[in-house]
């Protein structure tokens, strides 16, 4: 295969959600699988709507998952070439000016409704004359231009779906052009799809209508399709549409809360397979993962709690050179024993601090029986510390004591740590060390 383009073609009008980061990694993983690029086009030509804060909020939220694209653009900027687009389309005769209100529309619908008909526009416009035109724009009405469909059947091989079609004769003529110029979605996007060289366009299978409606406006502007591939949306675990459901779903919200960017990545694309369960270490382990061939059709019912336990997971078996910065990032100076030692203890990286503390700071070590801890302390091997010294030290501190199992070994731990849980005493002790294991079982802040 040649090496594919992708693209994310968002609206600087709002933050990402999690919903978008399916389709953003669907593209992505394709990419990576297969030694393609990747482009970030925003779809900005709503001014009104449109935001420079949602543009870098988006870049970070992308950075933050871990995409990275190889080239960007703006629609804002390419207005140009979107114009002689249609007037090309104006030359064919496939874009025509239409002058009814948004209200003469309605009121028009809704007696096709109520004559029990489908509300496609009745091209009512295509009959009026040039008269009628200069008429219409006299009487201080501007056109809104929209594209005339060809009846026909459009159907194409959809890199999820497999064969595809849509029925274009009970399609309403798009609006391409809005009264004040500016363009709606479908136009830009064919242009720039065709012009920047995209090779498949994956998106929500919302867009399968828009996809048969684009295929014709690139015949009809002489430009190769590329490849188009639709996958399922994801849904509330109660199975609702999560477009408008954003907050804390938002990848703000989600980075805030300190889940895993790998895993809210993995969850988007993995989720209603049974691979969704596994962790991965990294994006290049993912896309090995996800064939869109066999990308599951099973709903995609997202689920805070799983992104949860998934993202734990996740944590649990990543290398130390994956965290190393991010663990600098919090000021805890850990070293590879460090992250090996306490990774499986935790369900948020920021916990990680707790754990530096109990190495390296200070805590109240808590001493239920100052004789069993000074019996302990006496009998600590010397240093150097290494993986067996624990084993070592309590089978001593058992032959002394008699104590056994949970009477051995929780009476140690409050004394080292301070606490009833946490990760292996076996790695902890090492780095603790043994001035300060002497000094908490003497009972000392330490
Ligand atoms: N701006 C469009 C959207 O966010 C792009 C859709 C597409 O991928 O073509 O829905």
């Amino acid at each position: 295969m040649t090496p594919p383009f992708v693209r994310t073609a968002p609206s600087p009008t709002g933050f990402l959600h999690i919903g978008n980061v399916r389709s953003i990694m669907f593209n992505w993983l394709f990419a990576c699988r297969h030694g393609g690029r990747f482009l970030l086009r925003y779809d900005d030509t709503d001014a009104v709507r449109s935001k420079p804060e949602f543009a870098e909020a988006i870049a970070e939220d992308l950075a933050w998952l871990g995409v990275v694209p190889d080239r960007v653009i703006r629609q804002s900027d390419r207005l140009a070439i979107y114009d002689a687009a249609a007037q090309r389309l104006r030359d064919a005769g496939r874009l025509y000016p239409c002058y009814e209100t948004a209200d003469e529309l309605d009121r028009r619908r809704k007696r096709q409704l109520a004559r029990g008909l489908p509300p496609v526009y009745d091209r009512a416009a295509l009959k009026l004359t040039a008269q009628d035109k200069a008429q219409l724009e006299a009487e201080g009405r501007k056109p809104h231009w929209r594209f005339l469909l060809e009846p026909r059947i459009v159907a194409w091989s959809d890199l999820i779906r497999g064969e595809a079609h849509v029925d274009c004769a009970s399609l309403s003529d798009q609006v391409l052009i809005r009264e004040d110029g500016s363009y709606l979605y479908h136009l830009p996007s064919v242009v720039d799809d065709a012009e920047t060289g995209i090779t498949h366009v994956i998106r929500g299978e919302d867009h399968v209508t828009n996809t048969a409606v684009q295929i014709q406006i690139f015949e009809a502007l002489g430009a190769k399709l590329p490849v188009f591939g639709h996958h399922n949306l994801l849904t509330t675990a109660s199975g609702e549409g999560l477009s408008k459901r954003l907050g804390h779903l938002s990848l703000r919200g989600l980075r805030e809360s300190g889940v895993e960017a790998l895993a809210v990545a993995a969850l988007a694309v993995l989720v209603g397979s049974s691979d969704a369960v596994r962790p991965v270490a990294s994006l290049d382990e993912l896309a090995d993962l996800v064939d869109l061939a066999h990308v599951s059709r099973a709903p995609a019912k997202f689920d805070e709690h799983e992104l949860e336990a998934l993202s734990a997971r996740t944590l649990h078996q990543l290398p130390y050179e994956a965290v190393a910065e991010r663990l600098a990032g919090l000021g805890v100076d850990g070293c590879e024993a460090f992250w090996l030692a306490i990774r499986g203890n935790l369900a948020k990286i920021d916990e990680a601090r707790m754990w530096d503390e109990v190495v390296r700071g200070q805590l109240a070590p808590v001493i239920v029986d100052p004789d069993f801890a000074a019996t302990a302390a006496s009998v600590l091997p010397p240093e150097p510390f290494d993986a067996t010294t624990w084993k070592s030290w309590t089978a001593a501190v058992s032959a002394a004591t008699g104590a056994k199992g949970k009477a051995l070994f929780m009476p140690l731990r409050q004394a080292l740590t301070g606490l009833d849980h946490g990760p292996e005493l076996a790695a902890l002790l090492p780095l603790i060390g043994r001035d300060k294991a002497l000094r908490r079982l003497a009972g000392e802040a330490a």
